[in-house]
């Protein structure tokens, strides 16, 4: 029976090994690893400065680790250009979203399918694809449509419609969450999940608010100080008397009450 099971084990989508990050002599990323597995939502979580910014950005390609390792498919991607690892199916939001103010949300969205997927695309399916991307997220897609007048939930929207519109097989989104107010955290933590749902994407969503979070991820991994201190289903981590210590806190009700109203 267990070697039916096995057989059936794939090999994970992404998987990270001893990943390290140094900036002088500090150390923000220390020997993490997990891997990934295809369809999966994963939460990277954490207080502030715990290294989850720095564990996305080598991933992605903004910095190239001082060790370890980072497979996609089973292939090193670690210290690959970004517009590379792009190409290979890796799309990121940023926690502060920096769009084309000048041009429209169409136009923005246009730009990230063009330059962000594997296949060269003509304009008319870089625009085609932006429309798509901007449906999902359920913004508009018009030529009027502008940046400007976009609250913080709309700005996290774009982000994510731009991410999409690169066609990504992972899709690392930072915290998502940043300046929205709790019905608007509530619809991320959806709309994260609906993206999995209708498209297939892998997911990992890095965030420092963990309780809502804690309704949609599979699985979850939490650092502090650039080291992983648990990883397991969110009921498992809630309940981690390290996880309460260092980083629940008085939230450690909330977020476990949160877990347990989760519809299986
Ligand atoms: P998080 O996203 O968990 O809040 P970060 O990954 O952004 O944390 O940062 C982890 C630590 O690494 C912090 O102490 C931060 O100041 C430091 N850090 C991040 N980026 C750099 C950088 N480019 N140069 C120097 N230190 C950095
Ligand atoms: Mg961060």
């Amino acid at each position: 029976h267990d070697r039916q099971q096995n057989a059936g084990v794939r090999e994970p989508l992404l998987e990270v090994q001893g990943l390290v990050k140094r900036f002088g002599g500090f150390t923000a990323v220390s020997e993490v690893s997990f891997s990934l597995a295809e369809g999966e939502i994963l939460g990277l979580i954490g207080p502030n400065g715990s290294g989850k910014s720095t564990t996305f950005n080598l991933i992605a390609g903004l910095h190239a680790p001082s060790g370890g390792s980072v497979r996609l498919h089973g292939e090193e991607i670690g210290g690959l250009a970004p517009a590379t690892i792009c190409h290979r199916g890796i799309a990121r939001t940023f926690q502060i979203p920096r769009p084309f103010r000048k041009l429209s949300l169409l136009e923005n969205v246009a730009i990230a399918a063009f330059y962000g997927q594997d296949q060269k695309v003509s304009r008319q399916k870089a625009y085609a694809d932006a429309a798509d991307a901007l449906g999902l997220v359920q913004l508009p897609g018009g030529a009027d449509a502008r940046v400007d007048g976009l609250g913080a939930a709309g700005l996290k929207k774009l982000e994510l419609a731009r991410a999409l519109a690169t066609q990504p097989k992972v899709l690392l989104a930072d915290e998502s969450l940043g300046g929205l107010d709790h019905a608007e955290m509530e619809q991320a933590a959806d709309m994260l999940a609906m993206i999995r749902r209708e498209k297939g994407i892998t997911i990992i969503w890095v965030e420092h608010i963990m309780g809502v979070l804690m309704r949609v991820v599979d699985r979850c991994i939490v650092l502090d100080h650039g080291e992983v201190i648990a990883q397991g289903k969110p009921a498992e981590v809630a309940h981690d008397p390290k996880v309460i210590e260092v980083y629940l806190g008085t939230d450690a009700a909330e977020v476990q009450q949160t877990v347990a109203d989760r519809t299986p």
